[in-house]
């Protein structure tokens, strides 16, 4: 067994091959290639199998890494499968879009020069394998319980912790405003990263498994909310983040200055060949117009990357802070910088320029200053430095805040964070309202699927022990839950 394994030294790390920049600016596919099985299982067998693996610490789903690298290695693909499909609900999926480089792949302790374990190429491998072989299957409860459960969201928070509570044989009924299940990875995330083919792949195993979908219903808007905590013995709230956030800048409200999801959203929404009216009358189509995008995060990375697929004249990406200093993931930055985009780094927006609809973008250099509290160099502008950068459609990234929940609900006592978040006890992921769960963006702030995934699953946890209490009527949930 050994044997297979540590081949760092001799086996050079390998990525699936990356599309030819040429073609892949100009189609929404995925830009990697899939792994073969020998070069999965080449890769795999670079790992040490460390005693203490930091590269399973630093998962936020605690993967355990080592032992499917190792099974993937010796060939052993179904058995890697069931092991990684135990901690995480869409491992296809994480395995594309994880920041891997901040998180499993950037704690891997193979000796500096080596370069780290492919940990996420390997990991969508071996589940892209097993639905090619058809191992992966529905849930199958082995009991069917009573109770239901109330999810409000079908992004991956709402998602793991359907599929985690039908596992168990409760009656799941999950909640969405819009007319596809999959929240972000399906609507946010565009194809190039994440192509909707797995997402509704895993989504129709899910349908499978006997849960019930209630889609086109917004929770607080078609159905109230007291409405639904009546209907269910338990409620999850992972409605994530959607009010975009703003600069008032002069020029804000002409035309073609737009915020960044609604661009995404009609451009995923488009190449699921849904007719999306302010992209067909060409609002929301970069095609053949000089774009400038305002932020510095994986939302303006995604982009800036859609204009370009879309055949913009022009991509430039102006950001405040510089390229060491940005949110959005570097590998993320080098893919757009190959594909075209032009980064202005050290700039910010003054005014949008134009007379009806906005023609350039007035931006001045920065500088990073002193530090703040949180030990982030803060940017200033450079005096006298102002140049235009022409544009005739501007997208706005600039992050995310949550809606006002409470007020949406009708619930004054769901207690909100001072940034609006859902306060939650992270023991149980219990709210302040009695049998209300949350997890995901909506608890976290904007954050990645990975942390929804753990959010879903940890909720499910809370969930269960509340309602197995709930029903044999006992307050000590945990010896219940234990004993179930
Ligand atoms: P969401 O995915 O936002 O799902 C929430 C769901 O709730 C939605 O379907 C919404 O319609 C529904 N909903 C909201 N309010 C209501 C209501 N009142 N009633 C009924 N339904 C409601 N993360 C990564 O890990 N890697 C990436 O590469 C990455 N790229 C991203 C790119 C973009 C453009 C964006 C915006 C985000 C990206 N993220 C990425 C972040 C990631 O998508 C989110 O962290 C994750 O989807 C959060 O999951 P969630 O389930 O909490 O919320
Ligand atoms: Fe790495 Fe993400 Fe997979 Fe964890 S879930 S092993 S962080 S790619
Ligand atoms: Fe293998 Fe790297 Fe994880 Fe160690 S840290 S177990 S070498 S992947």
């Amino acid at each position: 067994m050994a044997d297979r394994m540590m081949q760092f030294v001799s086996v050079p790390q390998a990525t699936p091959p990356k599309r030819d920049v040429a073609v892949r600016r100009n189609d929404f596919g995925e830009i990697y290639d899939r792994f073969e099985q020998g070069k999965a299982a080449e890769q795999a067998s670079r790992c040490e199998q460390c005693g203490i693996p930091f590269c399973q610490t630093h998962c936020p789903l605690h993967n355990n890494i080592p032992d499917w690298l190792r099974m993937t290695a010796e060939g052993r693909m179904e058995e890697a499968y069931e092991l990684a499909s135990l901690t995480n609900t869409f491992p296809e999926v994480c395995g594309r879009i994880c920041p891997q480089d901040r998180l499993c792949e950037g704690n891997c302790v193979i000796e500096k020069g080596f370069e780290s374990v492919t940990i996420g190429a390997v990991e969508r491998h071996i589940t892209d394998f097993a639905f090619a072989q058809g191992w992966v299957k529905p849930a199958k409860p082995r009991v069917e319980r009573d109770q239901s459960v109330g999810i409000v969201g079908a992004g991956p928070a709402g998602l793991a912790v359907a599929d985690q509570l039908r596992r168990k044989g409760y009656q799941v009924h999950v909640y969405d405003r819009y007319d596809r299940i999959g929240g972000l990875m399906m609507y946010g995330i565009p194809n190039f990263k994440l192509d909707k083919g797995i997402v509704e792949r895993r989504n129709d195993i899910l349908r499978a498994s006997g849960m019930t979908f209630h889609l086109n219903e917004g929770i607080g808007e078609t159905i109230a909310f007291e409405e639904l905590r009546a209907r269910h013995d338990a409620v999850f709230i992972g409605t994530g983040v959607y009010k975009a956030r703003d600069v008032k800048l002069p020029g804000g409200g002409l035309d073609n200055v737009v915020p960044a999801l609604g661009y995404l959203t009609a451009s995923n929404r488009k190449n699921l060949g849904d007719v999306v009216p302010a992209f067909d009358d060409g609002r929301l189509d970069a095609a053949g117009r000089k774009v400038v995008v305002v932020g510095g995060g994986d939302t303006a990375m995604d982009c800036v990357r859609t204009a370009v697929r879309q055949g913009a004249a022009a991509v430039t990406c102006l950001y405040r802070r510089d390229r060491a200093n940005m949110p959005g993931s570097q590998r993320e930055v080098h893919n757009a910088e190959e594909e075209g985009v032009r980064f202005e780094w050290l700039a910010a927006p003054e005014a949008f320029l134009g007379d009806g609809e906005v023609n350039g973008v007035r931006a001045v250099r920065m500088r990073l200053g002193a530090p703040d509290m949180t030990g982030r160099q803060v940017p200033e502008p450079v005096p006298d430095s102002s140049f235009v950068v022409e544009a005739d459609l501007v997208i706005k990234a600039l992050g995310f805040d949550p809606e006002d929940m409470p007020g949406l609900f009708g619930q004054d006592e769901l207690k909100v964070s001072r940034w609006g978040t859902i306060t939650i006890d992270w023991k149980t992921m219990a709210t302040s309202l009695d049998g209300v769960f949350a997890g995901g963006d909506i608890v976290r702030g904007a954050s990645l699927v990975v942390w929804a995934v753990r959010d879903g699953r940890d909720a499910a946890e809370g969930i269960h022990r509340y309602l197995t209490a709930k029903a044999l009527g006992s307050l000590d949930a945990d010896a219940l839950a234990l004993a179930s």
